[in-house]
């Protein structure tokens, strides 16, 4: 039997599920069990703490998971990994998948290496796609190196291949199953004691823009803003896209926005839709964090700055006057 849509087999193609605070799949679910119809049949993983399963399984489904292993566990949100590497080594064990797919977050990429030592196989890190290769009979991990400048492949001969896939980088969804299989992985046994959580506190974020990490749309300002009071305009032509809100290294360091904001090599990994690059030079460092959006566009008023080498529009001129004006056209659209 195979994928109708890729020619890959129908094969099993485990995918962690990062369960929220309310049990909920997060937005990277998605991306990532269409990425898994790409190759095979997705299956999902995830670890409860029980009690909200049925709604989980369902919205599971409608995001395309043909089964679902559900491994309950009081300590889901105490310890670091540890269940959720237990779950998905339970869940290869009863399947026999050979690829499982781990969503590149800060969260959850750590547990790859962890996995692939007990299941015997090897790490596919920070891929920004998979495809199966027919001739070959092969799962191919695509990422993208050097700032974005090229497009590397990678498989693994022998045991499971984990990959780390980044969120937001697949965009193709799965068909909606109804009723997914629900199956029970077990926690107990087999992984080594990992860190436990003591205490958590909630960082309350006072804003109703998008996250950064896993927007469809992101406009990120640079030096060119030149203060903190002008950063302003960054956030404006954002709300008026209901984009995300991101920076330029040279920007977090000058003050105008927290490092949460910085994209990059040392900052968030973004790969949206559309990119607005304000007053942002296009410094190697930074492309590393978002050439791989769909679209970009930069407004430098300098017309040899790098980053016009890598956007789909350009406009050479002063944010200052370029924004705005954008900003009045986009409202004048709406009203
Ligand atoms: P600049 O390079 O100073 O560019 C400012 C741009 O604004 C210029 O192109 C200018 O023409 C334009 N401009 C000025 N005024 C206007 C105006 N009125 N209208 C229109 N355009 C205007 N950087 C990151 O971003 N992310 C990272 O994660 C990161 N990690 C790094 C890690 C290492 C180890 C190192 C060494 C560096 C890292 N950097 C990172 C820094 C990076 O090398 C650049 O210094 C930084 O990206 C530059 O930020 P910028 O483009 O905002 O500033």
């Amino acid at each position: 039997m195979t994928n109708s849509a890729s020619n890959a087999p129908a094969t099993p193609v485990l995918v962690l599920i990062e369960t929220t605070g309310s049990g909920a799949p997060p937005t990277t679910a998605a991306g990532l069990l269409g990425a898994a119809a790409q190759i095979g049949t997705p299956v999902a993983v995830a670890v409860t703490s029980g009690g909200q399963n049925t709604q989980l399984v369902s919205e599971l489904g409608a995001l395309g998971a043909a089964q679902v292993y559900v491994a309950e566990t009081d300590s889901a949100a105490r310890e670091l990994g540890t269940p959720q590497v237990a779950a998905l080594a339970d869940a290869i064990r009863q399947s026999g998948a050979g690829v499982v797919l781990v969503p590149a977050t800060n969260g959850s990429k750590h547990l790859a290496g962890r996995l692939a030592i007990i299941a015997g196989g090897a790490v596919a890190a920070d891929a920004v796609g998979v495809r199966y290769d027919a001739e070959a009979q092969e799962v191919i991990a695509v990422h993208s190196v050097f700032g974005g400048d090229f497009e590397t492949e990678s498989t693994v001969e022998g045991g499971p291949m984990i990959v780390t896939l980044r969120p937001g980088a697949v965009e193709d969804r799965a068909e909606p199953v109804d009723n997914p299989q629900v199956l029970a992985a077990e926690v107990s046994g087999g992984t080594a004691p990992g860190a436990t959580i003591v205490q958590a506190t909630d960082t309350t974020v006072d804003t109703e823009r998008p996250a950064l990490r896993g927007a469809k749309a992101v406009v990120a300002g640079g030096r060119g803003l030149g203060s903190k009071e002008n950063f302003a305009l960054v956030e404006q032509l954002a709300d008026a896209l209901g984009a995300a809100v991101g920076a330029s290294r040279a920007a977090v360091d000058a003050g105008f926005v927290p490092q949460s904001y910085q994209v990059g090599q040392t900052g968030v990994s973004v790969a949206p839709q559309l990119y607005f690059a304000l007053g942002i030079s296009g410094a190697i460092q930074h492309r590393a964090g978002m050439q791989t959006s769909k679209t970009i566009v930069a407004i430098n008023k300098d017309e040899d700055a790098s980053i016009f080498e890598i956007a789909d529009f350009g406009v050479v001129g002063d944010l200052f006057t370029v924004v705005p004006a954008l900003i009045q056209e986009l409202d004048s659209r709406r009203n």
